[in-house]
């Protein structure tokens, strides 16, 4: 697993420049006192002083000072320029020799101030850097030392800095070395921060802050990058077969599993209960694809404890897969992506791998649309993505309707012309909610008279949208009557029976499945076999009875 350096949050880090920039202010400022008590005493005692150059110093060095504390805002915003953070430590060793120069060169009592610099560059940027710095303050001041001083006999002042030379070398060595624990110290305990417990993979809080680096990174270098989702299938019948210890025992071997059957450069995740993330950095849709086969083939071989009882006879797992690509608009769309496609792993019988394509990519893919019609489709997406933007649930619902409407229409062997309409409406379906405020969408209490009004019109709504598109006049009747119901009491127009159109009948049945299997604000989820109970039990009055026997049967044969 790839080792992640630990991750300071932002404001963490704000707080640290903000120590080093004051440190460093202070070390300006400090520089700047030896030039203050010159000039005043070349003014008070000497007014002609002749000490032209050593003048021309000060104003030099004053406004080198000024200058750097403006580039100490710039080098402060690019913490990762290296350039700039040589440049910045050159800038301060002569703005130093100056300041010591000027007040005094070896005989100055301010050739302390280089402490400054050692000890705030050891913090940052760890001992190497601080011994660097403290060797050439050590050489610069032995060196005006020697040059400037009396070497007739012992030299006075080399003498007396030998104990500042020391200073900054012991000052480097103890503050490098704690930082150097620290840094470990802080790395060791982020790694704990990030480890699952029970299984040893990352976790769902560090997954987040990974991917959503990992995501920006690829985006802004243009290189491509897959996520896998990955879910243990019947695990719940395990845990209830062999208890929770057991359970565990299981979580801790498939994720071994995935672990040794991933490269270095990709991490995984426990992303919760029995689902696992694989963050696959550079890998495309083909690889990715790929990686998750091996990874799905060797669960399949892998030989687990108790798994002849489970229902295939085998512990297996399905897997999600979600590439990126320039439509993917977010990293959270991203993530949802590969949900989707494990959504429909798992819907079409587990032990699969499913590479997420859009609904839309699937709509434009179910003939060769002519370039007016497609440009029309996305006019339309533009529209859909706006309801997508409030409301989550309907995104999710119009996918997996398509998908269902897809199986369908294979299964009653609709003519192509059918199934592309059909498939169109299911796309559709739903964009009458374009009006249909978001209080009223994401309520999550029962609807009141009024919103239910409200989301009554979104089929009459939707049928006025595409009956203005051409191309798309015999998508409406499906869009428009996808609530009526087979005994007349449904809306807008309380059509029964034969009157309400053939593929919107299907549609009925797959929207109420989908509705009744999937979280609702105003409807608690059935399983599955609740759905096709309720849906036998509405055969003839909310649905047309043979649509509803053939969906159940079409279903329950994936
Ligand atoms: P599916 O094939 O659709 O994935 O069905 P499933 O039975 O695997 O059901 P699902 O993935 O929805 O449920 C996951 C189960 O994982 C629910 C819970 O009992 C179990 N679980 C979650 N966390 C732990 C854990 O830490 N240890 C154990 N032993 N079980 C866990
Ligand atoms: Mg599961």
């Amino acid at each position: 697993m790839e080792k992640s350096i630990p991750n300071l949050n932002s404001t963490k880090k704000e707080q640290i420049r903000t120590m080093f920039f004051t440190l460093k202010t202070l070390a300006l400022f400090f520089s700047m006192i030896p030039v203050f008590q010159n000039i005043s005493k070349k003014f008070n005692i000497n007014f002609d002083y002749n000490g032209y150059s050593v003048y021309t110093m000060e104003i030099t060095l004053m406004f080198i000072c000024i200058v750097m504390f403006i580039l100490m805002f710039i080098f402060n915003r690019n913490e990762n320029n290296r350039f700039l953070q040589i440049l910045e430590m050159s800038i301060f060793v002569v703005v130093f020799i100056t300041a010591i120069y000027i007040s005094g060169a070896n005989e100055s009592y301010y050739k302390f101030i280089f402490l400054f610099i050692i000890i705030s560059y050891t913090i940052e940027y760890g001992m190497k850097t601080g011994l660097a710095i403290s060797s050439i303050s050590t050489g610069v001041i032995a060196t005006m030392d020697l040059v400037l001083g009396d070497n007739s006999g012992v030299n006075k002042y080399f003498e007396d800095d030998l104990a500042l030379f020391v200073m900054f070398f012991l000052v480097t060595w103890t503050l490098g070395f704690y930082v150097k624990l620290e840094q470990s110290h802080i790395q060791d305990l982020t790694e704990y921060a990030n480890i699952d417990g029970l299984t040893g993979a990352y976790n769902h809080r560090y997954f987040y802050e990974l991917i959503g680096d990992v995501f920006e990174d690829s985006m802004k270098n243009n290189n491509q990058l897959s996520l896998l989702m990955i879910d243990i299938d019947y695990f719940k019948k395990y845990n209830d077969m062999y208890g929770h210890a057991k359970g565990d025992d299981l979580l801790k071997a498939i994720s071994s599993l995935l672990h040794n059957n991933i490269r270095t450069s990709d991490s995984l995740f426990r992303y919760g209960g029995d689902e696992f993330c694989i963050i696959l950095p550079g890998t495309n849709k083909e690889d990715a694809s790929l990686i998750a086969n091996k990874l799905r083939e060797e669960a399949y071989n892998y030989n687990s404890f108790g798994q002849e009882y489970l229902p295939d006879g085998k512990l297996t797992i399905s897997i999600g897969v979600s590439t990126l690509n320039t439509k993917s608009e977010n990293c959270n769309n991203f993530i949802e992506n590969a949900d989707m496609a494990l959504y429909r792993a798992k819907f079409l019988r587990r032990n699969k791998v499913e590479v997420y394509s859009s609904v839309f990519d699937q709509v434009v893919e179910t003939d060769n649309m002519n370039p007016d019609l497609l440009e029309n489709m996305k006019s339309l997406k533009a529209l859909i993505s706006v309801i997508n933007s409030r409301d989550t649930y309907t995104f999710k619902h119009v996918d997996r309707v398509f998908h269902y409407c897809n199986i369908m229409a294979d299964y009653l062997e609709l003519s192509i012309e059918d199934k592309r309409l059909l498939l169109f409406g299911a796309y559709l379906h739903d964009l009458g909610k374009i009006n249909v405020s978001k209080e009223t969408l994401i309520a999550d209490n029962n609807l009141t008279k009024e919103q239910w009004e409200e989301l009554k019109k979104h089929p009459q709504d939707g049928a006025d949208i595409v009956k203005q598109i051409e191309g798309f006049e015999n998508v409406v009747p499906i869009v428009l009557q996808h609530h009526e119901k087979y005994d007349g009491t449904g809306y807008p127009n309380g059509l029964s029976g034969e009157n309400i159109c053939y593929l919107a009948r299907i549609l009925t049945v797959v929207d109420s499945y989908d509705a009744m299997t999937n979280q609702r604000t105003y409807q608690k989820t059935k399983t599955f076999e609740e759905a096709f109970e309720e849906i036998e039990r509405c055969k003839g009055t909310h649905f047309d009875p043979i649509i509803a026997e053939k969906f159940i049967e079409c279903i329950k044969s994936i």
